[in-house]
């Protein structure tokens, strides 16, 4: 038996109940919401213990980070999410345990993922902020995106994702989101999925449409000491 830490019991419990008050808030079912709990800087015992809680989708954003996490906990029944920036040239290694990635932002990444030949569910995020050099296609890039994808037989179009920028009201930004994922779905229908939404933002996430959560630190509390 894993011994589970009562406060990441707790805290586990306050944003499953946000989350619920929030979907009824915008008469929303919580069965359209996946939580992936984001567990970057902590280790593979705390995601056991998520486990234990009956958390089934976690995120990871740095590859040589989650790889030997992942490795240690194969027996587990999780499904692993890739959130952060991923050069193509790990791109294969990543997709030998994720299964998702949700940061597909350019069309080389594409490619890569491509050769991979195994089924890949896939978002494409979209830069949201005024910086073009921040992680994210463009907003006037992404059908352009959607169809590279669309294209590669083993790449399953999940829909998009984006981080609400720091310095406007995350509402809008997510309101913006769920448009560009209209544009995306008049493409193609399946691709119906967003996934947005964080420790401090994701109520106004499934205000607007979210159905992938990336939850971190409201979840798993404080990181440790930062790499
Ligand atoms: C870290 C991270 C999250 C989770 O952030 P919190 O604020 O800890 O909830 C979500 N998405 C991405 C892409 C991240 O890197």
């Amino acid at each position: 038996m894993t011994d589970i830490d009562p406060l990441l019991a707790e805290r586990y419990a306050t944003v499953t109940q946000g989350i619920a008050e929030a979907c009824r808030a915008a008469g929303r079912s919580v069965d359209e919401i996946t939580t992936v709990v984001v567990t970057k800087f902590h280790p593979a015992a705390l995601i056991e213990q998520l486990a234990a809680l009956g958390v089934s989708d976690v995120g990871e954003n740095r590859h040589q980070d989650a790889a030997p996490k992942a490795a240690a906990l194969a027996a587990l029944p999780l499904t692993w999410h890739f959130v952060g920036q991923l050069q193509s040239n790990k791109a294969r290694a990543v997709t030998e345990y994720a299964r998702v990635i949700h940061s597909v932002d350019r069309s080389s990444l594409v490619t890569a993922l491509a050769k991979v030949e195994r089924p890949i569910e896939v978002f494409l995020e979209v830069n949201l902020t005024d910086d073009p050099g921040r992680g994210g296609v463009e907003p006037g890039e992404v059908l352009r995106l959607a169809e590279s994808v669309l294209d590669v037989p083993s790449l399953s179009l999940l829909g998009v994702m984006a981080v609400a920028p720091l310095d406007k009201p995350a509402r809008a930004a997510f309101e913006r989101l769920r448009s560009i994922s209209d544009e995306v779905r008049a493409l193609a229908p399946q691709a119906s999925k967003i996934s947005a939404g964080m420790s401090g933002d994701y109520a106004e996430a499934i205000a607007e449409g979210a159905t992938h959560l990336r939850i971190g630190a409201a979840i798993t509390g404080k990181r440790p000491a930062q790499p």
